[in-house]
């Protein structure tokens, strides 16, 4: 058994039991013992007042010449009266053996008498046995002694005897006292105990129950009230700290779950992000596979959400984005998943379709309703929306390959014009392989030195050639000639085209210098510029930079800065054009009329040069609208003070038109398509003298009113 295992109470217990019973064991011994020394001390005074007695009536019989034998005996048989006598002996003062007596009851034997040597055992050499206590006595005294009574008794028996006697008195007694020390003692230890014990359960109940409310009840002031008190006190402690403690896990479970929601929703909108979205798209793909069901991705963009944001501020655009997941919400079916992916791009999981026809239909719903207005604050806004749709066609695609489809879809269907939706084909696909080839390309061109400044004049009906238009070329190692209608758009979509626009800064505005110098050509000479270049405060320094190394003559340059990229970042064209103003270089507003056809902010933005696009003057003798367009946006320009360059121009006909409506620049292949540096001057020559320019600008006027 473990000592350790047992209660404190059992403990106490059997410890005070074990006391007791020592304690008692003791005390009757040390009686019994106390007894013993009595009795021998009694019985040695009995036997010697009995010897005493006996002597001196044996003496008389001794006495005599002959001893009296017959009395002697009879005196001494006198012992039988006396149980305890084992037995009695009379001998000669020569010791011999005269008379005895001999107790019947013990098994002492005449001849064991015989054979006693009394001289010894009187005078003490011998000794009786433990059990025996031996009186002899000088029969007529030490002086007149005539003889020895000895007088053997037998001190066990009727020790025994007592003992019992005594033992049988003393038992219950004992016993009493035990019991009663027991009693006392458990009572006593209950009343300690108890305490401990109701203590200790508490203790267990709240280690159970996690109720740390319960309380002890306290009773008195001894150490255990202390103890219990101390514990109520460490028990509320513990209950405000696990109070605390609930309210901070309940604080850190709710974070967690907003922490889990700022990393799976948009904050803006409330929809998966682009990352559970791909977790979503991943499960939802595994469905349609288990189950064989038509699954599509919708890739859709706002067209123009930039300018909402741009000019109206970050609220209203915010404001707008919220519309706009509603709205196409409200056009889905209830399996349908929406996501921002952000910005303005969202997508959707149009899981569990019955055909493919079911989710053009969504897209067209979708489309139709963009065409009403989105109302925020006083404002009245039309977005417009391109959506590319992606079929996983015999579950071949992963949730990456599927959502870069409707993405490239989605780029298909903005180039076929706003508010259109694409369908994903696998010569997409040839397009979004080569894009990438290009990307990759692109950063070893510059290297390389892989491409070349070509010069398209600019040429004045009245003066001749005017101005030029820096126009880059690649000659590529991998495709040969690849045009920059093709590449410049993938390099600003790869974040490559500033690299390239200062590559055309560097190299342009030293051929400058070369035209003038040393071809004697006066000319402006204009300069690309993307969006992102303008937003790049650095490129202003870079600019100056360069004018400064090649001391060019600012009023000889011009930058060209396409509608949609100064509406898209309209502050940033601001600094920009302000700083070339200042640098004294001018602006042109290239491709005016594709974009956004802002008219309102003509009249802020500080250009020099409006620049019809292309596509209007192709289109001015077939299309009654964009011979309007044309007259109109050089009526405006005219108005605001702004010279018209009308680019594109490629026949006489287109010529005539836009010379006779009073335009101060004309630039196509009627007169020359871009040519590198070395042909240019021919190039220049042959215009100015294959032309004969009018120095008056009356007579084209009126050259235009004759057709
Ligand atoms: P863009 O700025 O509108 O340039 C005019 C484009 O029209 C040039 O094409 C030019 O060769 C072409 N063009 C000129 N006259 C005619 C014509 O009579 N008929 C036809 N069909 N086309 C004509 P290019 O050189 O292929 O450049 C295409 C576009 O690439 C440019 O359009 C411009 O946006 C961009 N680009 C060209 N060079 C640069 C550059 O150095 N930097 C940047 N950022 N973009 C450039
Ligand atoms: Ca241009
Ligand atoms: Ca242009």
């Amino acid at each position: 058994m473990d000592l350790k295992s047992l209660s404190i109470k059992t403990k106490l217990i059997s410890i005070t039991f074990l006391v007791v019973a020592v304690c008692a064991t003791c005390i009757t011994f040390l009686t019994l013992y106390q007894h013993q020394l009595l009795y021998k001390e009694n019985l040695s005074r009995n036997l010697d007042a009995l010897s005493s007695n006996l002597s001196d009536e044996l003496f008389p019989h001794l006495a005599l010449n002959e001893p009296e034998l017959i009395n002697i005996a009879t005196t001494i048989m006198k012992l039988d009266r006396y149980q305890h006598i084992k037995y009695g002996v009379v001998v000669t003062s020569e010791y011999k053996l005269l008379a005895q007596y001999l107790n019947p009851k013990f098994t002492v034997s005449e001849a064991d008498l015989a054979q006693t040597d009394w001289r010894k055992m009187i005078n003490g050499d011998i000794f009786p046995a433990r059990s025996e206590l031996l009186q002899s006595k000088a029969i007529g005294g030490d002086e007149y002694k005539i003889g020895t009574l000895v007088l053997v008794a037998d001190v066990d028996e009727q020790l025994a005897l007592d003992n019992t006697a005594m033992i049988n008195q003393l038992f219950p007694l004992v016993l009493l006292i035990t019991v009663i020390l027991f009693v006392l003692s458990h009572w006593m230890q209950s009343g300690f105990i108890n305490p401990l014990l109701k203590l200790s359960e508490l203790v267990s109940r709240v280690s159970e129950t996690k109720n740390y409310q319960l309380k002890y009840r306290v009773d008195g002031e001894d150490e255990v009230a202390r103890l219990g008190n101390n514990i109520n006190n460490m028990l509320q402690t513990i209950d405000k700290q696990d109070i605390e403690n609930k309210r901070h896990t309940t604080k850190l479970l709710k974070q967690q779950q907003s922490l889990k929601h700022l990393a799976n929703y948009d904050q803006l909108t409330g929809l998966p992000n682009r990352k559970f979205f791909a977790e979503l798209l991943k499960q939802s793909l595994l469905q349609a596979k288990r189950s064989n069901l038509t699954i599509a991705v919708m890739f859709l963009d706002l067209d123009d959400f930039k300018t909402v944001n741009d000019s109206l501020g970050h609220h209203a655009g915010d404001a707008l984005l919220k519309l706009v997941c509603e709205r196409i919400q409200s056009h889905l079916r209830e399996q349908d998943i929406l996501a921002r992916l952000g910005g303005d791009e969202f997508t959707v999981i149009l899981a569990d379709l019955p055909s493919e026809v079911t989710a053009v239909a969504i897209a067209e719903r979708i489309l139709k309703s963009f065409e009403k207005y989105f109302y925020i604050q006083e404002w009245e806004i039309q977005s417009g929306l391109s959506i590319g749709i992606a079929f996983n066609e015999e579950h071949k695609l992963d949730a990456q390959a599927l959502i870069s489809n409707a993405d490239v879809a989605m780029y298909r269907a903005k180039e076929s014009g706003r508010g259109q939706y694409a369908v994903f084909e696998e010569t997409m696909q040839n397009v979004q392989h080569r894009h990438m080839l290009i990307a990759n390309e692109l950063a070893k061109a510059i290297q390389h030195n892989e491409f070349k400044l070509f010069y398209q004049p600019k040429v004045s009906p009245t003066h001749g050639v005017v101005g030029l238009e820096a126009l880059i070329r690649w000659e590529s190692q991998f495709d040969g000639w690849i045009s920059p209608a093709e590449f410049i758009p993938v390099a600003e979509h790869c974040g490559k085209v500033h690299d390239i626009t200062r590559w055309v800064i560097k190299q342009g505005f030293a051929d400058l210098e070369y035209i003038k110098q040393t071809l004697g050509l006066n000319l402006v000479t204009s300069f690309n510029v993307s969006a992102i270049d303008i937003t790049k405060k650095a490129f202003i320094d870079y600019i100056q930079q360069a004018i400064k190394t090649n001391s060019n003559d600012t009023s000889l340059i011009e930058f060209e800065v396409t509608e949609t990229s100064y509406i898209e970042n309209f502050e940033a064209s601001s600094d920009f054009f302000k700083a070339m103003h200042e640098l004294g270089c001018s602006i042109a507003l290239d491709d005016f009329g594709t974009g956004y056809s802002s008219l309102s902010y003509l009249t802020q933005v500080k250009a020099n040069t409006l620049k019809i696009d292309q596509q209007f003057i192709s289109k001015i003798f077939t299309s009654e609208d964009d011979r309007l367009i044309v007259e109109s946006i050089i009526s405006l320009a005219k108005k605001l003070n702004l010279k018209i360059c009308a680019e594109g121009v490629e026949t006489k006909q287109q010529y005539d038109f836009i010379a006779a409506h009073e335009c101060e620049l004309i630039q196509g292949y009627y007169f020359s398509k871009p040519v590198p540096l070395d042909e240019l001057k021919v190039t220049v020559d042959m215009i100015n003298h294959s032309h004969r320019f009018c120095e008056c600008e009356q007579s084209v006027v009126h050259f235009a009113k004759k057709r």
